[in-house]
């Protein structure tokens, strides 16, 4: 719908769309959105696209959803022309992919790289966003598309002392350019998280020593990665559409489904023998052995003593072996490694744990750390601290509403939104794969996907209905917020607060300790968004830009 309007501005240009973000998510906004006739401009803070595949460049990076799947499915030539050459692909390899994309669909020249966008507010006389960036651009835009990312503002521990080390120190979420050569360094590496569990082995393989500082351990399971065989792509490729779909229709975002099975269907030794089917499959097929793993405590209990009994076996001393158990929280309700080799690097002479749990690290010091009195000395820190996930980016920046809200201050007490797309009260503005979507407990490929084709088919509609605003109402968001937290409470993930899992905003101090992600699954997840466009967009108001300067005419409000 290219806007008159669209073209130079007084005072910077103007878009029928603005998106901020150029990873997976960004990169098929622009596309859709160009596809639908709009002006697009992407701001992209890094100088590259990739988003998460571009700042995360540390070795053994690599996805834990398998590649076939973990792809755009949006093109049948792209899925059909694109070979992975293994089942997990590493991160040079996915960067590369997307590469691909943005050169094969023409994106970058849509992209502004090295920019970061700092302020965005909606002129209610306008109808239009009003968006700054730290290069002291101006731009304007009827639509603001937020794929800002949930994993994308990396959080260094709130540790003193942290600027004095005098050795190379590196956050795993932005690593940089260059290779760092490890050989023949003691190198520290902070946290035992899904970075953590991918860069230890891989960094043990040169340096001199790897001390790896936990404190709370993982729960990981092998990946079982390697080359992808000739047949087994050319069977998948044959059969995409059918996987595509069937990965829609899950709750991960996977094309398996969870077994209809509660565990106390069975009798142990049909539940060892499910695990065990599963674990040998690797990474999270093991999620899907019984419907009640991740709501009843007792089920979880038997999955966690599993893997528990798994990670002994792998680890050759036992006292070791003991302390690497997670005991904390059930499993997967803090997120759930998928490693290649991470139990197994503690079997070489060069890899030790310190467990920081009732004696956590003091400070960090110029020669490297201190833990219960005593200086460790390093020559590397390797911070695989996390992010402070979901909420981060956008609270990064000043985003104001209606009546000049902010949303950082309307999410003071933890995000409210609708169907984690849409505020009420910030007109035209969505936010990909937002909390109140199963974005990351899901294939965030398919998440990713299904939020962009949402936006897409709402500015479709409102171009041919002729509205120019669209929110949801307080009600709707009221009763979305209702839904996701009843979702959550009725799941075992809450037990995971006092872990300090980020899936909770437990793991940044201050930040309101609620359940981010919607748990539904990605399969209910579309039926409900379906649900709502076939409704007429139930619980969305849309208006209409009457004259310059008026208020837009509230034209269809569909209650919940
Ligand atoms: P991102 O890739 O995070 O991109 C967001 C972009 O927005 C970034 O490039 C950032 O620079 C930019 N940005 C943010 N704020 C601003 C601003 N104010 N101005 C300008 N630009 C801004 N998910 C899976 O499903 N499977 C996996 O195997 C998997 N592996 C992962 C491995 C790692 C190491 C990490 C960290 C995450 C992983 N994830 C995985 C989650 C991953 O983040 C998503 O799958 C996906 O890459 C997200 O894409 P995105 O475009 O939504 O966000
Ligand atoms: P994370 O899971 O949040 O792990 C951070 C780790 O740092 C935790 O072990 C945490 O310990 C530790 N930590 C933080 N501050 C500390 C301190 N002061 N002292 C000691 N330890 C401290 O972060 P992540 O590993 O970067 O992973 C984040 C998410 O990104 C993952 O959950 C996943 O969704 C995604 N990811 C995926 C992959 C993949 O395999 N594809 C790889 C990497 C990341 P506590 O738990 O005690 O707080």
């Amino acid at each position: 719908m290219a806007d008159e309007a669209a073209g130079p501005a007084e005072g910077g240009e103007r878009f029928d769309a603005v998106v901020v973000g150029a990873g997976i998510s960004g990169l098929y906004a622009l596309h859709r959105l160009r596809e639908l006739g709009l002006s697009v401009r992407v701001i992209e803070a890094g100088d590259d696209v990739g988003g998460t595949w571009y700042w995360n460049r540390y070795p053994g990076a690599r996805c834990d959803i398998e590649s076939m799947i973990y792809s755009y499915s949006w093109s049948h030539e792209l899925e059909q022309d694109w070979t992975w050459s293994e089942r997990y692909a590493a991160q040079p390899e996915i960067l590369r992919y997307l590469e691909h994309v943005a050169d094969r669909f023409d994106l970058r020249r849509d992209i502004r790289f090295g920019t970061r966008v700092t302020a965005a507010a909606f002129d209610e006389d306008e109808q239009r966003w009003a968006i700054t960036t730290d290069g002291g651009d101006a731009l304007a835009a009827s639509f603001l598309v937020m794929a800002t990312g949930c994993l994308s503002v990396p959080r260094l521990p709130d540790l003193p002392g942290i600027e004095r080390f005098a050795g190379a120190a590196y956050h795993t979420g932005s690593w940089p350019h260059e290779p760092v050569d490890f050989a023949g360094k003691r190198v520290a590496v902070i946290g035992t998280g899904s970075s953590s569990v991918q860069v230890v082995p891989a960094v043990a393989e040169t340096a001199a020593e790897v001390v790896v500082f936990q404190r709370t351990p993982a729960f990981s399971v092998p990946a079982w990665n390697g080359p992808l065989d000739a047949e087994a792509v050319r069977e998948r490729k044959e059969h995409y559409s059918e996987y595509r779909r069937l990965a829609r229709e899950t709750g991960g975002g996977n094309p398996w489904h969870t077994r209809k099975e509660s565990v106390h269907d069975e009798t142990p030794e049909q539940q060892q023998r499910e695990f065990e089917a599963r674990y040998a499959l690797g990474g999270f097929h093991l999620h899907a052995a019984y419907y009640d793993l991740f709501t009843d405590a007792e089920a979880n209990d038997l999955l966690s003593d599993f893997v528990r009994d798994k990670i002994r076996r792998r680890v050759n001393d036992p006292e070791l072996a003991e302390l690497l158990c997670p005991y904390d929280y059930p499993l997967a309700t803090k997120r759930m490694c998928v490693d290649t080799g991470y139990y197994e690097a503690f079997n070489r002479d060069n890899v030790r744990l310190v467990s920081v749990r009732d004696t956590p690290i003091e400070e960090i010091t110029e020669a490297g750390l201190r833990v219960g009195g005593e200086e460790l000395r390093f020559d590397v820190i390797v911070f695989a601290t996390g992010f402070d996930a979901m909420t981060g980016a956008l609270a990064r920046i000043d985003i104001r509403g209606r009546g000049g809200e902010l949303i950082r201050d309307k999410w003071a007490a933890g995000p409210r939104n609708y169907l984690g797309l849409t505020l009420s009260g910030f007109p035209n503005l969505f936010t990909i794969t937002g909390p109140g979507s199963p974005s990351v407990l899901s294939n965030m490929m398919v998440s990713i996907e299904q939020h962009v084709d949402f936006v897409a088919d709402c500015i479709a509609h409102m171009r041919d209905k002729g509205f120019t605003t669209v929110e949801p109402t307080p009600e709707a968001e009221d009763g979305w917020a209702e839904h996701v937290r009843a979702l959550g409470e009725a799941s075992l993930y809450p037990r995971a607060k006092s872990a300090r899992s980020w899936y909770m905003g437990a793991n940044v101090p201050g930040k309101p300790q609620v359940l981010l992600p919607y748990v539904g699954g990605v399969g209910r997840y579309r039926r409900e968004c379906e649900r709502v466009v076939e409704r007429g967009y139930e619980g969305f108001a849309f208006g209409v830009r009457q004259a310059r300067r008026e208020a837009p005419a509230p034209v269809a409000t569909q209650g919940l």
